[in-house]
């Protein structure tokens, strides 16, 4: 029996145990896949009970990816880099290995011939959160020659911009104030990583401008890490412009795919998680 779960605080939204459930049944594995709700006073007990009970692994979300990694044996080359972790892997002498597949699951939702043009252009990043740093190592790893990141919170941007610098140095980076009505025309993909648009929060607003929208080149990605509603108001104003949109849902489904292969050692069902979370969002 292999035992998996996530942990974080708040869990209400997470589609993680439909997913990792789904594809544990299709893949025949005797095992499960908890919601283990963990506000961050409570993680170094949490961590002790996980070992203690025989997880095999587990997902870290917000707001515990950034603390997770000081209590780590060893972290992936990227999650090192990205300051962030949000898989993990107990071994049988109870070490903890971080990953972080969020950086996995931004690159590959972007079709492959897509990824190719991104090379040498600049692109936009609105937010400067956990998610943000894993958008700006994964354009980074597409070979992005610039990235402007449009920040509410200037300090948390200019530690993504010496993140960058130390390990991408080739990528330029600017740092603008957060503004809804910046002139993107120069960029080749526009990522939005900010909660603003998503169920519950501000669904009713879109973080960047109408305007601002209009304004973009036709060849123009672009991409929203929210998956709940799929089609926020930024990708609504965008396929108006007739743009190439992304939304969150399909890097949701392959950081999830990643996560189980590294814990079961076998190739992931993404077709059969993929459509596990389309039914939990549909409420079926
Ligand atoms: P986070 O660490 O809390 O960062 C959110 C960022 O957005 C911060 O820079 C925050 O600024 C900024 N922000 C929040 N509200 C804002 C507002 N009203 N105006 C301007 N800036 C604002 O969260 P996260 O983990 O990066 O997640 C960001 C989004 O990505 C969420 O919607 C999350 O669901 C999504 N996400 C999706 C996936 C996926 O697999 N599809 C994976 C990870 C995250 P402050 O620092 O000033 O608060």
């Amino acid at each position: 029996m292999i035992k998996l779960g996530i942990i974080g605080y708040p869990l209400g939204h997470t589609l993680s145990p439909i997913m990792h459930k789904a594809a544990l049944d299709y893949l025949q594995i005797d095992g499960d896949y908890i919601a283990i709700e963990t506000p961050p006073d409570q993680l170094f007990d949490r961590i002790k009970y996980l070992k203690i009970e025989g997880f095999k692994g587990f997902n870290v979300t917000i707001p515990l990816k950034v603390w997770m990694v000081p209590l780590l044996n060893e972290v992936d080359e990227y999650a090192n880099v990205a300051g962030a972790v949000n898989t993990v892997i107990i071994s049988e002498n109870k070490s903890l290995y971080g990953y972080n597949t969020d950086i996995d699951g931004f690159i590959e939702a972007i079709p492959e011939d897509l990824r190719k043009n991104l090379n040498s252009k600049r692109a936009a990043v609105f937010g400067s959160g956990g998610a943000a740093r894993a958008v700006a190592i994964g354009l980074s790893l597409l070979g992005i020659d610039n990235i402007t990141f449009y920040a509410r919170n200037y300090e948390k941007a200019i530690k993504i911009k010496k993140v960058l610098a130390d390990n991408f140095p080739d990528v330029k980076v600017n740092i603008q104030e957060y503004n809804e009505f910046a002139n993107l025309s120069y960029a080749a993909i526009v990522v939005n990583a900010t909660p603003i648009g998503m169920q519950g929060i501000n669904e009713d607003i879109s973080p960047i401008n109408k305007r601002s929208i209009e304004g973009l080149n036709e060849n123009t990605i672009v991409y929203d890490l929210i998956y709940k509603p799929r089609e926020t108001k930024l990708l609504k104003y965008a396929k108006r412009h007739n743009l190439y949109t992304i939304d969150g849902l399909e890097m949701l489904v392959l950081q999830g795919a990643k996560a189980l292969s590294l814990w079961t050692g076998v190739e992931s069902p993404v077709n059969i998680m993929r459509e596990a979370a389309l039914k939990s969002l549909k409420g079926e």
